[in-house]
């Protein structure tokens, strides 16, 4: 964190977080920190909301390894956002550097058709666009597996496994294992079509391979993270565990464990 002084905020601006941002900007100059105008200039990103803005800084800075992430939430704290707005005497003593640790959290590569490629970091979803089902045939390394008919599946990461992988009753993976998790969305499962019913979780050496079926449902929507992808005809889907690793900052005692148990069980 040191060496690291170059600051990029991002955030949708409105007359409500303004002022917030203005006092956020105080402590930064205090601390020796230097905001920049463009993120190419900056080695620290720093997203102010929640969970959702984190992603979408992510997104729209590309993933970059050179810099570390930092999430402010301004109502309650977040999965990926430690810090919160309102504190600012907590984020100032985590820009004094020995109450965070750096994260190192693993991210997915989704090539859609051999050509176009993209990272996330909570999951990669594919979801029918229509009220129709519609049919993926599912390779492992290479090996069919099983052919899924519903309303779609859902690879998620390990900080990704407590977001909408959650909700589709997967298992909660420590980021620690780098692995991802193939789930299903409503499955059907009767005498012509069987799948697995259950979460896989899958090493971070295996190539998951999702073909969407030709069979009349073909479009259905490919989404990274909170954004759908604008690929309409896409029929096949390519997913491993990236060699990109998104590196953040978090208080010494927020761990994983810490923010499973605030958010689930409290
Ligand atoms: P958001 O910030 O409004 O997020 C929505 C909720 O998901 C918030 O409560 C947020 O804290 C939580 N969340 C996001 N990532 C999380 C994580 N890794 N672990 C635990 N909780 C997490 O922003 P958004 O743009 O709506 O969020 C996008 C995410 O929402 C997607 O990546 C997906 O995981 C999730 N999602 C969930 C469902 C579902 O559970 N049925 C459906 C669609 C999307």
């Amino acid at each position: 964190m040191s060496e690291r002084k170059n600051v990029f905020l991002y955030y949708i601006p409105s007359d409500e977080l303004e002022p917030k941002i203005q006092q956020l900007k105080t402590v930064g100059k205090k601390q020796g920190f230097k905001l920049v105008d463009n993120m190419e200039d900056a080695n620290i990103i720093a997203s102010i909301g929640g969970d959702g803005a984190f992603l979408q800084a992510l997104r729209k800075t590309g993933f970059r390894e050179d810099c570390l992430y930092v999430g402010i939430n301004n109502k309650r704290l977040g999965f990926y956002t430690d810090f919160d707005l309102d504190k600012l005497e907590r984020i100032e003593e985590g820009l004094q550097s020995d109450m965070v640790e750096v994260l190192r959290y693993p991210t997915l590569e989704v090539t859609v058709d051999g050509i176009q490629t993209f990272h996330c970091l909570n999951e990669c979803s594919i979801r029918s666009n229509i009220i129709k089902t519609f049919a993926i045939d599912v390779y492992i390394d290479d090996i069919h597996f099983e052919t899924f008919r519903g309303d779609g599946m859902v690879v998620s990461t390990p900080t990704g496994s407590t977001a909408y992988n959650k909700s589709l009753r997967g298992a909660i993976v420590d980021p620690r294992l780098r692995s991802m998790q193939l789930n299903e969305i409503a499955s059907i499962n009767n005498n012509e079509y069987r799948t697995l019913g259950s979460p896989l979780l899958l090493s971070s050496s295996r190539e998951l391979v999702l073909k969407i079926v030709q069979d009349g449902n073909d479009h259905p929507i490919i989404a990274v993270d909170n954004e759908a992808l604008g690929i309409r005809h896409s029929h096949e889907v390519s997913i491993k565990v990236s060699e990109k690793v998104i590196k953040t900052i978090k208080l010494k005692d927020n761990s994983f464990i810490h923010k499973v148990k605030r958010s689930f069980l409290q």
